[in-house]
């Protein structure tokens, strides 16, 4: 292991730059605040949103800035939190409603949600390319949905506060970093600064110009401290890779991330003794990758009069839904029973409520828009149609 050598300088180096990255927060919302009486924070439980909520908190709380007339943090369950970013959460939402603040849990609609939207509706999981559902329908439309209802209460716009950061890098382009980027974001995060209604909000990032070993240093050494406010952020570090968190900088979103070409964070979370009994969510991401095989899919055959996409694969069959749906349960259960054993997190990848609904969603032979599941599958050799209706029969070499 390679020895870190340190000197009291650079002990009072860090502290200085911290002290300034917060004295920068605190002056622009010295500058911006006060102008709304009305503030929102969104909280995903990652490393940078966590800084935001826990850091504004402890400038409200210990006087630096004045409180608002109400500060309303909504925390985005995407009901696919990596386990120890949840946990963390459901602690320090603990912590801040014993400080009075008050928190809103921000869910999509049971049928929007990741796995029920895809093994109830049988809509295939998404990807980089051309579908991708995903972010709007379970990050940002509640969020929004949930500012909707804010502004329509107190009838008039809010301030909302994001953990968006530039970072060294974004600083030289100038450009904010957007959505699933890689390197240390948090997919959805450019999006709630972007894509909130200005008519109802105006957003506000006010770590913008936080470097990443700032967050960590607030996160693992001063947010614990009761000085600080004495919050519970010191077990987010273990999703990002513990003590090695700013090298790894692991980029953290849902478990498993169709979009992702790896996962990281869960990668390093396994590895660790405590969280080892949570390798069976790596069977998560194959299943994702399974179901988009064109023999899982339905596919139009190009005859249909109304197609503008001739021959577009589809929707995910019957079967394909079900096998997935025992699996991700046989996953649950695996992990589950050694937690228990362990006195460890338990996970909830499908609750009672999902289920019933996918399993309803089959009895009632549910299919997305335009398709009823009569279609061929994806994998079934057929004439080839063109745009313009034109056809080129199969070729058939057998006879
Ligand atoms: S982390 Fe991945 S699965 Fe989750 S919303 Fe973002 S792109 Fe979609």
């Amino acid at each position: 292991m390679k020895a870190i050598q340190t000197n009291l300088f650079e002990g009072i180096s860090k502290r200085l730059q911290m002290n300034e990255s917060i004295e920068l927060t605190t002056q622009s919302l010295l500058a911006y605040g006060p102008k709304y009486k009305h503030w929102c924070m969104a909280w995903s439980g990652g490393k940078d949103s966590t800084t935001l909520v826990t850091l504004i908190v402890w400038l409200i709380t210990s006087g630096r800035l004045k409180a608002p007339e109400t500060l309303t943090v909504m925390y985005a369950d995407t009901r696919l939190e990596l386990t120890p970013l949840y946990f963390a959460a459901q602690q320090i939402m603990e912590e801040l409603e014993e400080l009075g603040i008050t928190v809103k849990i921000v869910t999509a609609p049971l049928d929007k949600r990741f796995m029920t939207y895809i093994l109830g509706r049988g809509v295939p999981p998404p990807n980089n390319n051309t579908f991708r559902w995903c972010t709007r329908q379970i990050k940002i439309d509640p969020m929004k949905a949930e500012l909707e209802k804010i502004f329509k209460e107190k009838g008039e716009k809010v301030l909302m506060l994001t953990g968006v950061r530039q970072g060294e890098s974004a600083i030289r382009d100038q450009r904010i970093i957007m959505s699933c980027g890689k390197d240390g974001a948090e997919c959805g995060q450019g999006w709630y600064q972007e894509t909130m209604p200005e008519s109802i909000c105006d957003t506000l990032a006010p770590i913008l110009h936080w470097r990443v070993c700032h967050v960590w240093e607030w996160l693992k050494h001063w947010a614990p401290l009761p000085e600080y406010g004495d919050f519970s952020t010191a077990l987010i570090a273990d999703a990002y890779g513990g003590d090695e968190a700013e090298e790894i900088n692991a980029r953290t979103g849902c478990i498993a991330c169709p979009l992702a070409s790896k996962d990281t964070a869960l990668d390093n979370l396994v590895k660790r003794l405590t969280w080892g009994y949570l390798f069976p969510l790596k069977r998560l991401k194959p299943i994702w990758r399974d179901l988009r095989l064109p023999q899982n899919r339905l596919r139009k055959t190009g005859k249909e009069s109304k197609e503008k996409n001739k021959q577009r694969l589809g929707p995910l069959t019957m079967e394909s839904r079900k096998r997935a749906y025992k699996e991700i349960i046989r996953i649950q259960n695996e992990i589950n029973k050694v937690a228990v054993k362990e006195g460890k997190p338990t996970v909830t990848l499908l609750n009672k409520q999902e289920r019933n609904l996918i399993r309803s969603l089959w009895k009632v032979n549910r299919w997305p828009n335009r398709w009823d599941g009569t279609e061929p599958t994806g994998d079934v050799l057929m004439d080839t149609v063109y745009p313009d209706g034109s056809i080129q029969p199969l070729i058939n070499f057998g006879k």
